[in-house]
C-alpha cells in the first residue's frame, strides 16, 4: 500500500505530531482538528475495516485507544472522549478520538448532524438478528 497516506504516516514519510506509539499502532494529532486534542490512532499495518481484523489485533487497537482517550481526558478534562472508527474516505482504518463536552456538536453526532431516517424498528431488528 505504497500510496496510502496513513501507511506513509506510520513509516514517518510524512510529518505528524505523534502523541502515542506502541508496536502495533501510532497516535497522532489530526491536522484538521474539530477540537484541541483531536487524535487519530492508526494501526501500523494496512487494514481497511475493523471487522476484518483478527480479534487479538482488535483488542490491541482498543487497548491503545483507551490509553489515548485517558491522555485526552487528563489533558483537556472534557466531559467524555468520543471515538469514531473510520476507514471510508481514507482506506486505512483509523480511530478518531475527540474531547467532548455535554451538548457540543460532537457529543450528539451523528444524530445531531443528520436528519432522522424513518425506519420500521421491528423489521430492522429482525433483519439484523437473522444476519
Ligand atoms: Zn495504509
Amino acid at each position: 500500500m505504497g500510496d496510502c497516506i496513513l501507511c506513509k504516516l506510520v513509516r514517518g514519510e510524512i510529518g505528524s505530531w505523534r502523541v502515542y506509539e506502541d508496536d502495533f499502532c501510532v497516535g497522532v494529532l489530526d491536522i484538521q482538528p474539530c477540537a484541541p486534542g483531536h487524535c487519530l490512532l492508526v494501526p501500523k499495518k494496512h487494514v481497511e475495516r475493523f471487522y476484518e481484523m483478527d480479534d487479538g489485533d482488535l483488542g490491541r487497537l482498543f487497548t491503545a485507544a483507551k490509553k489515548v482517550a485517558k491522555k485526552i481526558k487528563k489533558t483537556y478534562k472534557p466531559d467524555y472522549v468520543c471515538m469514531f472508527i473510520r476507514g471510508g474516505r481514507i482506506h486505512h482504518l483509523h480511530i478518531a478520538l475527540f474531547p467532548s463536552k455535554e451538548g457540543d456538536g460532537i457529543s450528539g453526532f451523528p444524530q445531531s448532524n443528520y436528519p432522522k431516517t424513518e425506519v420500521d424498528l421491528n423489521k430492522e431488528a429482525e433483519k439484523l438478528r437473522n444476519a
